[in-house]
């Protein structure tokens, strides 16, 4: 679960985020949708708490930045940074020995290949494509069995095959119960699988939705998206 409560961060006076309050169930996957510079990544840097903040965020009940909340936090950031020096494998292994995991090698495996890294398991970070470099993060930030995870702008930058497979991932994840958190500038990226949906604006959230009463009103969430994203282009 995740509550974020009254979240605020200013970039000196500059306010990303404007007191913003959402709540992730255990098992859904919500949605922060809005354009370049709505302030999504900014959001998930301070849930993953990375970035000071004013307001409350709570991790299955835990405070952010406690280590009960970092033991069960995943993030896969928007632009990936591998260590250039460590191969493939011995990122999984450094997951492994800072998470003081037990018996994560298959584990490890299975991610390894289902990312497409097996053949390349030997390779520097510094070695790989953008793309790779990403699945490296996102086999790092599974490794650990999280209840929580955020990935920013995950699809941007994958190959086909690894979208399908992170498709997949995400809904195995959510059946296990796992909360997860994805930002996104294409609405139709995630349409398939989304519970809840917020569309941000200027640092704030100017919509959120439910998959369940949406497909009961039928309402058109394109429509919504744009009329909410390109309300000052309306008006002008
Ligand atoms: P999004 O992820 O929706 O594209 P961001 O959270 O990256 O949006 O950015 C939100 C706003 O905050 C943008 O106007 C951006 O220029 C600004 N911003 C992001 N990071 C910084 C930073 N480190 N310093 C100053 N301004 C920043």
């Amino acid at each position: 679960m995740i509550n974020v409560s009254h979240l605020t961060k200013k970039y000196n006076r500059f306010v990303a985020n404007d007191n913003m309050s959402f709540m992730v169930k255990d098992g859904e996957i919500a949605v922060l949708a809005g354009p370049n510079g709505a302030g999504k990544s900014t959001a998930i840097k301070c849930i993953a708490g990375l970035l000071r903040f004013s307001g409350e965020i709570e991790i299955c009940g835990h405070n952010n930045k406690s280590m009960e909340a970092r033991q069960i936090l995943g993030y896969v950031p928007e632009i990936p940074a591998p260590f250039e020096l460590l191969t493939v494998w011995e990122h999984m292994e450094f997951i492994a020995r800072a998470y003081r995991l037990k018996d994560w090698q298959e584990r490890a495996e299975m991610l390894v290949r289902r990312m497409e890294l097996d053949d390349k398991k030997d390779k520097m970070g510094k070695e790989l494509s953008k793309g790779m470099q990403q699945k490296i993060s996102i086999c790092c930030a599974l490794l650990i069995e999280p209840k929580v995870v955020l990935f920013d702008e995950p699809f941007v930058g994958l190959d086909p095959h690894a979208i399908k497979e992170l498709k997949a991932t995400l809904s195995e994840l959510r059946e296990k119960g796992v909360t997860i958190i994805i930002s996104t500038h294409m609405l139709d990226s995630v349409e398939e699988f989304w519970d809840r949906l917020l569309i941000m604006m200027r640092g704030r959230i100017e919509a959120e939705r439910e998959r369940k009463a949406v497909e009961k009103s039928g309402e058109n969430l394109e429509e919504l998206f744009f009329k909410i994203t390109e309300k000052d282009k309306q008006e002008q």
